[in-house]
């Protein structure tokens, strides 16, 4: 669609925001906090307020925590196709609305809309998937023994806690909800307060897809309040988390005294790495489109970049070209491949690092400024010649911020890659195909891949190691957090039982 026709399209989309805003959905009603306050929602884009969205606290979370309690008995029960029906009912339903999801999710977060359409269809992607999956995912094992035949099923843990963050949200919640909702599982969502439109409309089609009431409510308003008294309620069962590192850690430690399960997707400050053997040019588009693309606000993304010595000058120079290249604008505009921070305090905190790289000693190459634009926008950013140990190659500034370190051999490489807290990707450049095994074998980090960007595919695990996070997720593998393994014993015969008090 053209820029004109996204901004009409947006235009009415905000004109079906209710006049009181934003509001929960508890039990399948729309209503708002027991409170009844509200805070406002801006977009980043132009500064302006978007809507009113309801602030909620303990009281409101209990509601939804207890209509999800009450939803559960009935939802795990439901005939298996039934409940694949409904998951590729609410796919359909997004895929309907995917350019709505995409205007609004471009305008309340500033990620441009060339990704925020895939973005969309990827949610609807997700439903159907894991749709594919419900009716085999109450299978176990059979494990035999002499005397018994021992197998197990999986049955859903109960009602889960799924908190997001601001960052492709809409993709992120379809990510985290459709395999709880296959597993059995209902579901309290608690958005990110800088981002709550598009988790409103997302729980909406679920509903006009047929899903029962209380099986998904979201709850609206701060992670101090209304999201740390989901980790603490004691009718949820399990917290699926994605967000930074420091809030991972409350997490755990607010849902101890309830023993939560805990799935935690944190940050990241992932390396590419290219070695001088590498198709240099397939490696600068991939190591260009993994830090620039979503505004480099991506836990993904390849925000240090490792070059070997010597082909270290030439291909900085062509870096240099490009990243001064990148079309930074207007969301909407399908010409845009820059957007706005999400927030003022987040443009903020990544213009900072710009002079943290420069008393760092590292050279700034590009950007490091915001330009003369309303709306939180930041330039791309390079930083050059830096070392590991800077803080603009420790800390995550996700952002359009690529800082690129050289390195002398594969030993170096590692060392340099592992040197910072976190392990979610890893990318890495070479044609030797031993080296490229190796490389994968000693980077730690949850995901990598060779020879290519972050490409998902959805039955493949996805998750961090060190502070990136706990658990996975992705096929199997979400199956294992939404559900809990039950073995039974059947015995075969007659075997000894033990007598005792027979003397
Ligand atoms: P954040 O941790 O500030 O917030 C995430 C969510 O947690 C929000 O909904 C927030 O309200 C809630 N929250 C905050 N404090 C809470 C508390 N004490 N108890 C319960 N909930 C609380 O993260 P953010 O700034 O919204 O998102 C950016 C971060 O997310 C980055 O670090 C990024 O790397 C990470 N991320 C990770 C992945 C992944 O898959 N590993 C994916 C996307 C984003």
């Amino acid at each position: 669609m053209a820029y004109q026709e996204n901004k009409d399209l947006l235009a009415s989309a905000l004109k079906q925001i209710p006049s009181q805003g934003i509001v929960n959905i508890i039990d399948g009603n729309h209503q708002l906090s027991v409170s009844g306050e509200s805070f406002s929602n801006y977009s980043p884009v132009d500064n302006e307020k978007i809507c009113a969205v309801t602030k909620s606290t303990e009281a409101d979370v209990d509601l939804a925590a207890l209509a999800a309690k009450k939803a559960f008995n009935e939802w795990k029960k439901w005939p298996h196709k039934k409940r694949r029906d409904i998951m590729y009912a609410i796919a359909d339903k997004i895929e309907e609305h995917a350019d709505r999801i995409a205007v609004l999710e471009s305008y309340d977060t500033g990620q441009p809309i060339r990704f925020m359409k895939k973005a969309a269809i990827r949610g609807a992607a997700n439903f159907r998937y894991f749709g594919d999956k419900v009716i085999d995912a109450p299978n176990g094992l059979s494990t035999p023994d002499t005397h018994h035949l021992n197998f197990t099923v999986k049955q859903p843990i109960g009602p889960v806690g799924v908190i997001t963050p601001w960052n492709t949200p809409f993709m992120l919640s379809t990510w985290k909800i459709a395999p709880a909702l296959a597993s059995g599982c209902t579901v309290v969502h608690k958005p990110a307060e800088l981002s709550p439109v598009t988790a409103t409309l997302l729980c909406e089609l679920a509903h006009e897809a047929g899903l029962p009431s209380g099986v998904w409510n979201v709850v609206h308003g701060f992670g101090e309040s209304a999201g740390k008294a989901l980790t603490e309620h004691e009718a949820i069962k399990a917290i699926a988390f994605i967000g930074e590192t420091n809030t991972g850690s409350l997490i755990m430690k607010q849902g101890a005294p309830t023993l939560k399960r805990v799935h935690l997707e944190l940050g990241g400050q992932n390396p590419t790495i290219v070695f001088e053997d590498a198709d240099l040019d397939r490696a600068l588009d991939a190591a260009i489109f993994m830090k620039y693309s979503l505004n480099g606000e991506r836990c993904t993304s390849g925000s240090r970049l490792l070059l070997q010595e010597s082909i270290y000058g030439p291909f900085v120079e062509k870096l240099k070209q490009r990243v001064s290249n990148l079309i930074i604008g207007d969301p909407l505009d399908p010409a845009t491949e820059i957007g706005p921070m999400i927030h003022k305090v987040h443009q903020d905190k990544v213009l900072s690092y710009g002079e943290i790289g420069k008393h760092d000693g590292a050279t700034l190459a590009v950007g490091g400024d915001a330009p003369d634009m309303v709306g939180c926008y930041v330039n791309p950013t390079l930083f050059t010649d830096a070392h590991k140990d800077m803080r603009i190659s420790q800390e995550e500034v996700f952002g359009p911020f690529l800082t690129v370190i050289p390195f002398k051999d594969e030993a170096e490489a590692v060392e340099i890659a592992n040197s910072v807290q976190y392990g979610l990707t890893a990318y890495i450049w070479t044609k030797d195909s031993s080296r490229g095994h190796r490389m994968a074998l000693n980077v730690e980090s949850g995901m990598v891949w060779i020879n290519s960007q972050n490409v998902r595919h959805l039955p493949a695990p996805f998750g961090g190691v060190k502070n990136s996070g706990i658990g996975r997720d992705g096929g199997e593998y979400s199956f294992d957090f939404y559900m809990e393994t039950k073995n039974i014993a059947v015995a075969l015969g007659d075997h000894v039982i033990p007598k005792l008090g027979n003397s």
